[in-house]
């Protein structure tokens, strides 16, 4: 079964005949094609790849399984004709398209066309990696190590944020990579922002210091954490350490086929409330990682997914308190048939790096 197969045959969940994709990270998925303007018409029977001029030779490079159409750049022509007699149910992906651009589709199809909320179709799918998709994922995680290995040999105290952010994202370059997303370094009273940017401070002794780091490799992400201190931190830091890396190691032993989401979820955050820090922790467990650095399925109060082999997520507790310091532990954990399998290959014991 092609993914375009696996897809349709997740039609009936929303009560569709055909599915407009316009997501292009989803018409990558579905079709190997990187450029950045196409919309595929697909069903059980029909496989509409349609995209401009400029796109026309790279479509035929890349794009496989599918007819390939050269049409103006906004599609509305080749939209108007190609669908089947009578009434058929067209999905779209809600959660994505615009609302002018749903208005203009819902104006150029036919009559017989009735348009119905389908997103999150092709993402669900998108959620199961193939063999050849972990292979990626491991490789991007493994550069991503590799890369900080490198960089913490130069040491961290003396240097600031920016620069140890700056040596990171060079070191996965020169390995081939990019990063993923821009690299978090915060130390000190800094660490308590989950989203931080490095900034010009130089990193001190004694302190704690919060790399948040992924490589973009071959079209897939990786992404962890670590927290390293600089010196012995002081007891509190320390006391947050071992409540997060106790939270994040049983709820990493929580990820194998069968729970919710929001089940791995609660069991890290049972931890940190009962620790005291229920306040301190305020966003999910954990995310989905593939084509997209945040994807499905989500570990979070919210997540109804149950974990089936071939999920990726992130494993991420953290506990950040104002004005003192935070920790964040974050392993990239593949879901196997029996268990789990951790692609993060670095210590999370706390690690003194001067
Ligand atoms: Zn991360
Ligand atoms: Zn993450």
């Amino acid at each position: 079964m092609t993914r375009a197969d696996r897809v349709s045959a997740r039609f009936e969940e929303k009560g569709i005949d055909l599915l407009v994709v316009t997501n292009l990270v989803n018409v990558r998925y579905l079709t190997g094609f990187t450029g950045t303007n196409a919309i595929v018409v697909m069903g059980p029977d029909t496989r509409r790849f349609l995209t401009d001029f400029r796109y026309v030779s790279q479509a035929a490079e890349q794009v496989s399984g599918f007819e390939c159409e050269r049409t103006p750049q906004e599609f509305k022509e080749a939209l108007r004709q190609g669908w089947p007699d009578g009434p058929v149910r067209v999905g779209f992906e809600d959660d994505h398209m615009p609302v002018r651009r749903h208005e203009e589709l819902a104006g150029t199809v036919p009559e017989n066309v009735e348009l119905v909320a389908a997103g999150g179709l092709v993402e669900a799918e998108r959620a199961l990696k193939e063999p050849g998709e972990l292979d990626r994922i491991r490789a991007a995680s493994s550069l991503a190590d590799e890369a900080l290995r490198s960089v913490l040999e130069q040491g961290l105290a003396g240097r600031t944020e920016r620069q140890v952010a700056r040596a990171l994202e060079d070191a996965m370059r020169d390995r081939g990579g990019q990063p993923s997303f821009p690299t978090i370094v915060a130390s000190a009273e800094h660490g308590a922002l989950p989203h931080a940017v490095p900034r010009d401070a130089v990193i001190g002794p004694s302190t704690l210091v919060t790399i948040d780091w992924g490589a973009l490799l071959d079209g897939y992400n990786s992404d962890c954490t670590r927290t390293f201190a600089t010196g012995a931190p002081g007891d509190e830091l320390e006391e947050i350490y071992e409540v997060v890396e106790r939270a994040q190691a049983e709820a990493l032993a929580a990820v194998r086929p069968g729970p919710l989401g929001r089940d791995v979820d609660a069991v890290a955050r049972d931890i940190i409330e009962a620790a005291g820090h229920g306040d301190h922790f305020g966003h999910g467990l954990g995310h989905g990682v593939g084509l997209e650095v945040h994807e499905e399925p989500r570990l979070a109060k919210s997540g109804k997914v149950a974990l089936a082999p071939g999920h990726v997520v992130t494993v991420e507790p953290g506990v950040y308190v104002p004005g003192q310091g935070g920790v964040r532990i974050e392993d990239l954990v593949f879901v196997t048939e029996t268990g789990h399998e951790v692609a993060s290959g670095l210590s999370k014991q706390l690690t003194v790096v001067r």
